[in-house]
């Protein structure tokens, strides 16, 4: 991805999450906020990132590389299998989803060291929820 391209998407995700957190009181736990939100996320971050709707999204740590492309849907780097030329050892033809992370996260601007914060085991109960709405509502901020 295009410096540039990455730039405007770690300065989109800094701005809805500053955003989403003051209008938190707003956005109760509901069922039409849910829905509206998982709505809203399906339309954009599939397209733009191959999202798999895990609902605890790590983009900025992972260079706005979606890890749950990873073929293992592993959350905290590569396994052991990666080739020599950087690809998949289950998708010989992709490139390693961590290898492209690793890289993308050295152009980001503010998120450059995420990459190296232990991510907590996926909780797979949230698969289909709305990611922002559990970030909003498990932050203390
Ligand atoms: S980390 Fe989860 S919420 Fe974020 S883009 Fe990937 S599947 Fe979607």
């Amino acid at each position: 991805m295009q410096t540039a391209r990455l730039r405007l998407l770690e300065i989109s995700y800094e701005i809805s999450r500053s955003i989403l957190h003051r209008l938190k009181p707003v956005f109760r736990q509901n069922r039409v906020t849910s829905t509206v939100f998982i709505g809203i996320e399906t339309v954009t971050k599939k397209p733009l990132f191959n999202c798999k709707m895990c609902g605890q999204c790590i983009l900025h740590s992972t260079g706005m590389v979606c890890p749950m492309n990873c073929p293992k849907n592993l959350r905290n780097g590569p396994c052991g299998g990666v080739r020599q030329n950087g690809n998949c050892e289950i998708q010989p033809t992709m490139k390693c989803v961590w290898v492209r992370a690793w890289d993308q996260s050295k152009k980001m601007r503010n998120h450059q060291k995420d990459i190296y914060t232990i991510q907590k085991p996926l909780d797979r109960r949230l698969t289909g929820t709305s990611a922002w709405l559990n970030d909003i509502h498990s932050s203390t901020r």
